[in-house]
């Protein structure tokens, strides 16, 4: 690493991002905030284009929030079966649906603060629904995120709580959402857990390659 700065040029690599992945944005289909928490959920180990695949089929079955309340979760997850984690998803989707329909009026609330508190609802999930369902700046720092921060040289480790600050210090508020859609792109077509791309990463001329030793 001789030469090179201990951690990454955020500009540089807002401008590799960008040429890169101009397009980046959020690969789960959904119609309305419901429909994206109810994906969201369920993409937990699960890859985006298998969760819209079970997104199709959910919605010939159930509409709005409201057609989840009475369900059992194990009926709901016998729509799930082949999904990992298929118990715990769709009893997180019951009770999330319970919750906002008695102590939400039925409306998926808008903010972070407010969707941390649905059961089964974690700050990436609540920061994914946030950023793309009512495009709050929100940093939503997956596991990709949390690796690539911590590569560049701006998070001491690959941690949510610590990528999310880095990503925020990192970037401009209003480009934090299309950020964390490009930084997934990169963690899948570059920056892998094992054996990072770096002969092909579009931002290698800055990256410091924190804790890479084998890379190709
Ligand atoms: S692929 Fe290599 S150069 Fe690119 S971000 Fe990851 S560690 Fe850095």
């Amino acid at each position: 690493m001789a030469g090179k700065q201990r951690s990454a040029d955020a500009v540089v690599v807002s401008a590799a991002l960008d040429e890169r992945w101009p397009e980046a944005r959020c690969e789960l289909l959904a119609r309305d905030p419901w429909e994206l928490l109810v994906a969201v959920i369920l993409s937990a180990r699960t890859a985006d284009a298998r969760v819209n695949q079970v997104m199709a089929v959910l919605n010939e079955h159930f509409t709005g929030v409201e057609a989840y309340q009475d369900l059992d979760p194990r009926a709901l997850g016998s729509f799930l079966a082949r999904l990992p984690l298929h118990r715990q998803k769709a009893r997180a989707i019951t009770e999330a649906a319970r919750y906002i329909l008695y102590r939400c009026d039925g409306t998926v609330p808008r903010s972070i603060d407010e969707l941390v508190r649905i059961p089964g609802v974690g700050r990436k999930t609540a920061a994914v629904v946030a950023g793309n369902a009512f495009n709050h700046p929100a940093v939503a720092a997956d596991s990709h995120v949390q690796r690539i921060a911590h590569r560049l040289g701006w998070a001491i480790r690959a941690d949510a709580v610590v990528a999310e600050a880095a990503i925020e210090a990192a970037f401009e508020r209003a480009d934090w959402v299309r950020r964390c859609h490009q930084l997934i792109r990169l963690g899948r077509d570059c920056c892998r857990p094992m054996r990072p791309w770096c002969s092909r990463c579009p931002v290698a001329g800055t990256c410091p390659q924190v804790g890479v030793s084998d890379a190709r």
